[in-house]
């Protein structure tokens, strides 16, 4: 696969560099960029803005959640409190999120006054695992099989038709494994449906069919405010206990699975009309299939290692998309692992400051729990020639 990079890498290219129509003028060095949520992913974003002379405004929990530790400005309140809601964009120049579940009614509020990056129409979407399914395959784009269901009764129906192993899940709300519970043959179904948790706050539930793949996929891809768009290398990703452990940049997959790969990244943030970015989750499997799981319009935890791997990392990307400047580059100077750093993994932190292959990025998070991700090191490997 490697001789054929080069070619995907050039496709990239281009589509970074196709000159814009313009759309409106970039927002300019100093103004306020404010982002929803306050964990690592806003803490990132906030650096990279830094960077380019952009101010953040956090609206989060807690004076000292990652982002907020870095940030201009706060403002500590629960993301239904719609004075402050109010406060925060007549604040800010430009919106964007940083946590999937922001409630779709906070950010229509927002965008009444000021732009939202990506659209709350977008985040609608992809907040439901039904409607990101149903629109991927509107587009022609294969996922897994899946039934909607919202009752015990419909679970035995949905298994019925799509068979075993399946997976029932929740509609809303479920992340790193949460709300999932697997379906065989010999599965108590109504006892299923009660552990799932599946009800009217999760918008119940969905069945998928097993997918027995080879690996596991992403692609993240960036739109700017004129419509062009910018799709990093496909990575492998590597899960332990349900949690992103391991990303591997680039994937190792034929070249044409990954320009199968682009492909799906790219019609689906046109498709969606996303303007910042969009990372898209794929099963690869034995056949040669790419079918598309999950969806997520912001920095997600397999693009980390574009920190220090890409000309241009997510976060910047993601900053340069939603201000209206031309996108970067997202090629890849080098091969990378990226490893996240899961609960008491943190505490190996000097010995990774010994290797100068190794690249840190703590959170600043201050209590240690199993299963927090308390920041992650991307290891760096061969230069690539693209
Ligand atoms: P999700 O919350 O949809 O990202 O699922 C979490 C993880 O569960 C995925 O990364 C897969 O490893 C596994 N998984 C989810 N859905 C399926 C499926 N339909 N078939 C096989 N594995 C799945």
């Amino acid at each position: 696969m490697r001789g054929a990079l080069p070619r995907l890498m050039r496709w990239q290219m281009h589509r970074a560099t196709t000159p814009e129509p313009m759309s409106g003028s970039p927002l300019p060095p100093g103004a306020t960029i404010g982002i929803l949520g306050g964990g690592q992913l806003g803490r990132m974003t906030a650096l990279a803005a830094a960077n380019l002379g952009y101010r953040c405004h956090i609206y989060c929990q807690s004076a000292d959640e990652p982002a907020a530790q870095v940030a201009a400005q706060t403002t500590l309140a629960a993301f239904d409190d719609m004075s402050a809601v109010d406060a925060f964009a007549a604040a800010v120049d430009v919106a964007t999120l940083e946590f999937e579940n922001v409630p779709i009614t906070t950010l229509e509020r927002i965008a009444d006054r000021t732009p939202v990056h990506p659209a709350p129409a977008v985040q609608a979407v992809a907040q439901n695992r039904l409607s990101e399914k149903s629109f991927a395959n509107s587009l022609g784009i294969a996922t897994a099989p899946f039934r909607a269901v919202t009752t015990a009764e419909e679970l035995k129906q949905a298994v019925a038709d799509i068979g075993t192993p399946s997976v029932l899940k929740t509609v809303r709300m479920g992340y790193d494994g949460k709300g999932q519970v697997s379906i065989k043959a010999d599965t108590d179904l109504t006892a299923a449906w009660t552990e799932s948790g599946a009800g009217p706050a999760t918008e119940y539930g969905i069945l998928e069919g097993f997918v027995d793949f080879t690996c596991e996929i992403s692609v993240i891809v960036a739109r700017g405010t004129h419509g062009a768009a910018a799709a990093f290398s496909p990575v492998e990703n590597r899960h332990a206990h349900h949690i992103l452990d391991e990303t591997i940049a680039p994937a190792d997959i034929s070249p044409d699975m990954a320009a199968a790969a682009n492909d799906i990244a790219i019609r689906l943030v046109e498709g969606l009309d996303v303007v910042g970015l969009l990372a898209i989750e794929m099963f690869v499997t034995a056949k040669g299939d790419v079918l598309v799981n999950e969806v997520a319009p912001r920095p997600h935890n397999s693009g980390h290692w574009t920190m220090d791997a890409c000309r241009t990392g997510q976060f910047e990307q993601l900053v340069r998309a939603i201000c209206g400047l031309p996108l970067g580059d997202p090629s890849r100077r080098c091969d990378a692992v990226m490893k996240n750093l899961i609960g008491a993994d943190v505490d190996d932190w000097p010995n990774f400051l010994d290797d100068p292959k190794a690249k840190l990025h703590l959170y600043g998070k201050t209590e240690t729990r199993p299963g927090r991700k308390m920041g992650h090191v991307n290891f760096l490997g061969k230069p690539t020639n693209d």
